[in-house]
Order: C-alpha cells, then sequence, then structure tokens
C-alpha cells in the first residue's frame, strides 16, 4: 500500500525545539513533559522561576528562561535563548495566561483587570507568534505556532469578559497568523479546552479536588468522563507533530461536544 508512512514513529518530536510559555505549570508543564517524550528539546518560560527551573533539571533535555510574556524584550529574548541554546525553534506554544478576576458581570468588572488579562492572554501570545515567526521565517525551515485559547473562545458566560474577548480575539490572531505565515511553511492553530484541573481553573471556579470535579461533570457534555491536562497536553502534541502536517488555521474544541449543544 502506499499508506504505508502512517503512524510510522512512536515518538513524534524527535529533533525537534519547542518553546511553551506558561510551561511552570499546568497544560504548559504537562505539555513539556510530554514533548520530552517525543523527543523534542524543550525551553520552558514562565515567571515562576523556581519551579520552571525544577522542572527542567528534572526532564534533561529542557531550558528553563524567567519571560513574562507581556514583555516584548522577555518574548523576544525567549525566542532568542532556544535558538542559542538548542540551534532553532521549531514550536511555539503560547499558552501562558491567567483566569482573571471571577466577575461575570459587566456592572463589576474593572477596566485594570480587563487589561491585564488582555495583555497577558492576547498580547502575550501576539508576542510570541510575532518572534517565533521572525526566527521560523529567517531559518527557512517552517515551524508551528499554537496557542492555548479557551471553550470561551467558543461559547459566551463560561468566563469573565475580559477571558472571553482575549481568547475569542486570539482565534483571530491564530487564523491572521495562519493566513500569512503558510507561504513560509508556517502552520498557526490553537486548543479551546474545557476546565480541567490546574491552578488557574481551581483558583477561578473557587474548588478544589473532588468538588471541583463534581461542578464540571454537572456542567458537561460528555458524562462520565472528566478532561484531564494530560487530555490537553495530547491535543497539542498532535497539532506540533507532523500528524497535522496540513492543519492549519484550526482551533482544536478540546470539550468534549459542550460547544455544540
Ligand atoms: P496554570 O496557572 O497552571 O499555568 C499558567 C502558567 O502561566 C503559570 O505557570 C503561570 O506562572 C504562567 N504565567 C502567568 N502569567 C504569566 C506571564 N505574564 N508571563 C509568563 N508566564 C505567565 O494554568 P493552566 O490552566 O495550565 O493555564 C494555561 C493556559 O490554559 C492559559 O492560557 C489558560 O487560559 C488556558 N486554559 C486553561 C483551562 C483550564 O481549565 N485549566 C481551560 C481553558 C484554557
Amino acid at each position: 500500500s502506499s499508506y504505508g508512512d502512517v503512524h510510522e514513529s512512536a515518538r513524534k518530536l524527535v529533533g525537534k525545539v519547542a518553546l511553551i510559555t506558561g510551561g511552570a505549570s499546568g497544560i504548559g508543564e504537562c505539555t513539556a513533559r510530554l514533548f520530552v517524550k517525543h523527543g523534542a528539546q524543550v525551553v520552558v518560560a514562565d515567571i515562576q522561576d523556581e519551579a520552571g527551573a525544577r522542572l527542567c533539571a528534572e526532564l534533561g533535555s529542557a531550558s528553563y528562561v524567567r519571560c513574562d510574556v507581556t514583555s516584548e524584550d522577555d518574548v523576544a529574548a525567549a525566542v532568542d535563548h532556544a535558538v542559542a541554546r538548542f540551534g532553532k525553534l521549531d514550536v511555539m506554544f503560547n499558552n501562558a495566561g491567567i483566569g482573571g478576576a471571577a466577575c461575570h458581570s459587566i456592572l463589576e468588572s474593572t477596566k485594570a483587570d480587563f487589561d491585564r488579562v488582555l495583555a497577558v492572554n492576547l498580547t502575550g501570545p501576539f508576542l510570541g507568534t510575532k518572534h517565533a515567526a521572525r526566527v521560523m521565517v529567517a531559518a527557512g525551515r517552517g515551524g508551528c505556532i499554537i496557542g492555548t485559547a479557551s471553550l470561551a473562545s467558543a461559547v459566551a458566560g463560561a468566563a469573565s469578559h475580559a477571558y472571553t474577548c482575549a481568547k475569542r480575539a486570539l482565534v483571530g490572531l491564530t487564523e491572521n497568523a495562519a493566513a500569512e505565515l503558510g507561504r513560509h511553511g508556517i502552520r498557526v492553530n490553537c486548543v479551546s479546552p474545557a476546565a480541567a484541573a490546574t491552578p488557574l481553573a481551581t483558583g477561578y471556579v473557587g474548588l478544589e479536588g473532588e468538588a471541583f470535579e463534581a461542578a464540571m461533570e454537572a456542567v458537561a457534555n460528555l458524562k462520565g468522563v472528566r478532561l484531564r491536562v494530560e487530555d490537553i497536553a495530547a491535543a497539542v502534541l498532535f497539532l506540533a507533530s507532523d500528524d497535522a502536517r496540513y492543519v492549519s488555521g484550526h482551533n482544536l474544541l478540546i470539550d468534549g461536544g459542550f460547544s455544540v449543544v
């Protein structure tokens, strides 16, 4: 059969260099662990220096860099660090984010919270996309850029106004960048998970452990299956790998069908 190349390698990112913002915790940490298992060299970029450095020491083929994604200097330096340390950048995962104030009322929303959520969750991915594209275009070997949007990119009322605005705009950024960068062989996609237990999500909801899981199960479409951080990392791995070599401009919902019901 001429279809023999499918599932050729069990390790999906051998020889690839990836940069993960917000890589010290939650979805970013889990993705860093999975990427390294799949043969990648990983730069973890975060503002949690201790957790980030500890993770990289444990993982081996990983390097920590302090990077506040709202600072263009920091983001440019993190991208340059990946190239200096590992020789190139193949995968940029713009994942750092904050939940912001757990406030669903426009009447109680504050400008300060709105500005901060937009700065981290939207300006951050903009800067990450810009500087990843800078080195990817110059190297001329293509690349892959992935953002962490949210179920809030598809449904209203799942999060605060600021968070919904930032994540919906991130889908627009993803599509625009995919349209522009395709000619350079660069794919741009994002993932949109429902709630999975990370410090961000449990802090936002105000529930931990079983209470968090029960509250999420109560509103879920897919019953009896809880969304795990590992499920999100697996989707990011797919988008980062050559399995997704013709996937670009896509927002991959990981919501158990919630948004279509
Ligand atoms: P998390 O809090 O475990 O991890 C977020 C990481 O981002 C932390 O390590 C934090 O230090 C880092 N970070 C925050 N501000 C930063 C900044 N200015 N510069 C650099 N790093 C910064 O939370 P998580 O759930 O893993 O969040 C990761 C992404 O997933 C976020 O973009 C979030 O909006 C998104 N998301 C999460 C869920 C969920 O239920 N957990 C659902 C949908 C989307």
